[in-house]
């Protein structure tokens, strides 16, 4: 089911809607938060927990304890996830499922596919062309490269480019999903193009690249796709895939918006001019009073407040400093102003430094589609059946 039922929100793959409760979201999706003994568990191994799991960003899961369990008795996992291009480059709305997946690699040194489909917005009719799609593929590639990821271990691959490798599984996981289950999971109806109805099929086949547990960080308005894999994959002979979910990271203009490529001013983009970015973070909607009077007598909101959400997600590193803001926030120690000068200064850093990495990133692009231990291998890649 998707999240529509008895709800006043709606999540699906294509469409957020209204205020997400976090909590109703996994009793509709079926998934479980994590728990502190599973982040004691990933930190004793990692030697460290990043900060978007011991912030609960991401903060549900299926099967994590299971993918730790293998590690720990030397059976590994592999890590996969993805992004569709559509109308704009990478926001920061989209870095954090690439942040935690390039840290689990890191740390747990196992192997990462990132699928391009550079063909799903198309198809579901969220961009004007397939050129611009391409148009838009190689930045999308550059930004991930430049969050770090090992180019033995990764493997990066276009869906148009990669589907001769990929349609032989996608034909055997889509003879064991039918439309009623699709029409279910997603919501397709007459309107949906038939390209659309068979994609889910082939979304699924990277749970496949090895026959090990699959672990994948993502946004939690992607499960369904992962809920149908669930359902396929013992029926084929391979394991169910693991997810580790996360909520989404507010835009300027609330805390309860989503950044958007339709509407530039609610989202920082990777390709924003920096300078250009720390603008939009001036106007970005906070939980401060109307006036400076009110809000040294009465404090501010924290809890609804953009910049500071974004301090915790992304640009404050210190729990010390962070909880040092929230204390003086709704003590009415310190100005919306300040906060947002200090959050534009750091975002026209990260900006800076990241597009630096995205130049350096052109001359690795080919290890990560092509020469790479890994992309080598999965060029000789043969789903068998
Ligand atoms: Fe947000 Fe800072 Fe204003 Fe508090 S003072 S509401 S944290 S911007």
């Amino acid at each position: 089911m998707n999240s529509e039922s008895m709800s006043s929100f709606r999540v699906t793959p294509w469409e957020v809607e209204g205020v997400v409760d976090y909590k109703k979201l996994l009793e509709d999706f079926g998934a479980y938060e994590i728990t502190g003994e599973l982040l004691s568990t990933i930190k004793e191994i990692a030697g460290e927990l990043h900060l978007l799991l011991s912030r609960r960003i991401f903060y549900a899961h299926r099967d994590l304890d299971l993918v730790l369990k293998d590690y720990i008795e030397g059976k590994r996992f592999f890590l996969y996830t993805g992004i569709a291009p559509s109308k704009s480059t990478m926001h920061l709305g989209h870095i954090t499922p690439f942040i935690l997946t390039q840290w689990l690699q890191e740390k747990f040194k196992v192997n990462a596919y990132i699928m391009i489909p550079d063909e799903e917005k198309y198809l579901a009719k969220k961009t004007e062309s397939l050129r611009r799609v391409d148009e838009l593929v190689n930045r999308t590639i550059l930004d991930i490269i430049a969050l770090g990821f090992d180019s033995d271990r990764t493997f990066i691959f276009k869906d148009r480019e990669y589907i001769k490798h990929l349609y032989t599984a996608a034909v055997v996981v889509a003879r064991r999903i039918n439309w009623s289950l699709v029409k279910a999971v997603f919501g397709f109806n007459g309107e949906t193009s038939i390209g659309l109805i068979f994609y889910p099929a082939l979304q699924i086949v990277p749970t496949l690249f090895e026959k090990k547990r699959c672990l994948i960080p993502y946004g939690i308005d992607q499960d369904p796709y992962f809920r149908v894999q669930r359902d396929v994959a013992p029926k084929i002979g391979y394991y169910k895939t693991a997810g580790i979910m996360s909520k989404f990271i507010p835009g300027l203009e609330g805390i309860d918006s989503k950044m958007s490529a339709s509407k530039p001013e609610t989202a920082i983009f990777l390709s924003d001019d920096p300078k250009v970015a720390a603008k939009k973070v001036m106007n970005a909607f906070t939980g401060g009073q109307p006036t400076v009077k009110e809000q040294r007598e009465k404090g501010g909101n924290p809890d609804i407040c953009c910049v500071f959400q974004w301090f915790k997600i992304l640009f404050e590193p210190s729990n010390e400093a962070l909880e040092e803001r929230y204390r003086k926030c709704i003590n009415g120690e310190i100005l919306c102003g300040e906060c947002k000068i200090e959050l534009a200064q750091r975002v026209e850093e990260f900006l800076i430094c990241h597009q630096r990495k995205v130049r350096d990133a052109e001359r690795l692009k080919d290890k990560f589609l092509y020469d790479g231990k890994l992309a080598q291998r999965m060029w000789n890649w043969e789903f068998k059946y």
